[in-house]
């Protein structure tokens, strides 16, 4: 299967008015065509990968590339491939990534959002992901809230990597007795980054 890989597209040509042909002597028939070469990932062409000049003669249908070409010809084919744009779509890909990232932008917006009403109205059940004083990883669980505090069971286990909390936020990892901080409290845990993430089924 192919993953990624480059093709090239034609995009233009423009007759020329004055190059002679070297094989058949004949005036004013070289057609000069330019092609664009992009990279593709699953067949997307992600960007335009540099642009290749060919002439061909209307008359005896000779075909040169560039360095094939007499100098004269080499120029005016190099001036006709600088006129010539990239096609837009080539840089489809581009695009795409740039709507996946301002997507995921939007979502995890749309998290801290969230994140700062469930940090003034706890409910049961909430997770707060937090950082042990040891720079390991360990959740706590909301048991009870009163109007000022909400009480917590502690996670038994801690991870070191904070990617990994969802292994131990496991119901039999949560041991029974319960410690309560005032919601000000919580609050500063938040922002000071101590607690780094609050889940709510
Ligand atoms: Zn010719």
């Amino acid at each position: 299967m192919i993953i990624f890989g480059s093709r090239s597209a034609y995009i233009g040509s423009k007759m020329s008015t004055n190059a002679i042909c070297s094989n058949c002597q004949t005036q004013g028939k070289i057609r000069y065509s330019v092609f664009s070469g992009h990279a593709h990932v699953f067949w997307i062409p992600v960007f335009p990968m540099g642009k290749t000049g060919v002439s061909e003669c209307q008359h005896c249908k000779q075909t040169l590339r560039v360095r094939e070409m007499p100098p004269q010809m080499q120029q005016e084919c190099n001036a006709v491939k600088k006129e010539m744009k990239a096609p837009i779509w080539q840089f489809s890909g581009l695009f795409i990534i740039g709507a996946l990232i301002v997507l995921a932008g939007f979502a995890s917006k749309n998290d801290k959002k969230n994140e700062a009403e469930y940090l003034i109205k706890p409910l049961v059940g909430d997770i707060y992901d937090y950082k042990t004083n040891t720079d390991q990883y360990s959740t706590m669980k909301v048991a009870k809230i009163t109007t000022d505090s909400v009480f917590v069971q502690l996670n038994d286990y801690e991870i070191s990597r904070s990617s990994k909390i969802y292994k131990i936020d496991k119901e039999k990892n949560y041991a029974d007795a319960i410690y309560g901080y005032s919601i000000d409290e919580i609050k500063s845990m938040y922002n000071e980054r101590i607690i780094i993430d609050i889940d709510r089924d």
